[in-house]
């Protein structure tokens, strides 16, 4: 296997560094309560402007037809630089909608996500419905030529900004679980839904998304109805490569090292033993960040290791936190220190996308053959 990127992929990395140069003061990482989504969604749109967000996007879709090393490379350094998270969008919705959606949807949508013009957010968990989504209430019942949503989904990522939500919601019986389960297109401007905020450790912020007999036209239906399962297993299986960017982890221990150097600790073994061991497991991490790219790239099956890298990097980015506050100066530990919102900030981590229990199950399972 060979880890390394082209010469071609590393020019385009040259680039990226260039561009982030004008971006440096926008952070869609650590939000320290501040949460305001302007920097973000400017980045985008430069983005889009420049055929970023749609880098390895099928020519005839309007892409640029490269390979998904170019899009790993561009959330790496994004990552580092801190400036934003790859965008649902482009990125999950657009590549369902290429598999799964009509030409009608294909023309309204893609070429205003190429483009970072428009933004969605993921609807799918809710109170009941987290780890297993087979067990989704949110109901949208058949009226003529539209659904009738009605429920409510949490924790949803920038749904205060965002112009759609990608709505996973039941249209079989409550007892089909994974048969009978639709995705919707509904536009947060909808009548009847409400978007209401749930703060977050790290001083950002989550949302509720309530529908209250919200009308959708059957033409925003992606895909079959019942067949919604298909269509979000798949649109999951595209995007793993840059969902959590090792980069990040490379930027964390830095800033951790750079703390304990001001702080004097530098000098203590212990603590250099402890910051030996994590940049091995940042070494570690960046391996199997590059092990699932190549997995991506040749098409082959890529849900173990996915798992591995996320359990692997989130748990790092918390150990990474967590040494910054053992060992750092007292001031490390009051609230509102870089220090103390990188740990609040990483215990995040480990929950979104799939928690570490639910990633240990998936290896356990699909690459041993255990079962409970
Ligand atoms: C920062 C952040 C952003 C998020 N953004 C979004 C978003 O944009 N859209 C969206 O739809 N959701 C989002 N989520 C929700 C996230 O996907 C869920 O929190 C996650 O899937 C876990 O579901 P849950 O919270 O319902 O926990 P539960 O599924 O109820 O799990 C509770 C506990 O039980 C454990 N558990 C559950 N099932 C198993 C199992 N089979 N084996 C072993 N242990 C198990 C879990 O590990 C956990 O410890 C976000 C969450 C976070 C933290």
């Amino acid at each position: 296997m060979d880890f390394g990127f082209t010469p071609e992929e590393e020019a385009f990395r040259a680039e990226v560094l260039e561009f982030l140069d004008n971006y440096r003061d926008v952070n869609g990482y650590f939000h320290r309560g501040v949460n305001t989504p302007d920097g973000v969604r400017r980045v985008y749109r430069a983005l889009g402007d420049r055929g970023w967000l749609s880098l390895s996007w099928p020519v005839e879709f309007g892409g640029a037809g490269r390979s998904p090393a170019y899009e790993f490379i561009l959330w790496d350094e994004m990552a580092y630089a801190r400036v934003a998270r790859p965008p649902m969008g482009p990125g999950l919705v657009a590549k369902a909608l290429m598999s799964h959606g009509t030409d009608e949807q294909r023309s309204r949508f893609l070429t205003e996500l190429r483009r970072g013009r428009i933004n969605f957010c993921l609807g799918y968990s809710e109170p009941d419905a987290g780890s297993d989504l087979a067990t989704v209430r949110t109901r949208a019942r058949r009226d003529r030529d539209e659904y009738v949503v009605d429920g409510a989904k949490c924790w949803t990522s920038n749904a205060h900004w965002s112009d759609y939500i990608w709505l996973l919601c039941r249209t079989g019986t409550q007892d089909s679980r994974s048969r009978g389960l639709s995705v919707l297109i509904v536009p947060l401007d909808s009548p009847g839904v409400s978007v209401s905020p749930i703060p977050t450790l790290d001083g950002g912020r989550l949302n509720e998304v309530r529908f209250d007999g919200v009308r959708v036209p059957v033409g925003n239906r992606v895909g079959d109805e019942n067949e919604g399962w298909q269509v979000v297993s798949s649109a999951l299986a595209v995007e793993r490569h840059v969902q959590f960017p090792p980069k990040r982890l490379r930027r964390d221990l830095h800033d951790v090292v750079t703390g304990l150097e001001a702080a004097g600790a530098l000098g203590d073994p212990v603590v250099r033993r402890r910051l030996a061991e994590l940049a091995v497991r940042v070494a570690e991490v960046e391996a199997l960040a590059l092990a699932l790219l190549g997995e991506v790239i040749s098409g082959e099956p890529s849900a173990v290791p996915a798992a591995y890298h996320k359990l692997a990097g989130t748990v790092l980015a918390q150990d990474i936190a967590r040494a910054g506050l053992e060992f750092g100066s007292a001031e490390a530990l009051v609230k509102g220190t870089d220090a103390e919102f990188m740990w609040r900030q990483s215990i995040l981590e480990t929950i979104g996308g799939g928690t570490s229990e639910v990633m240990r199950g998936l290896i356990a399972r699909q690459e041993f053959g255990l079962r409970a």
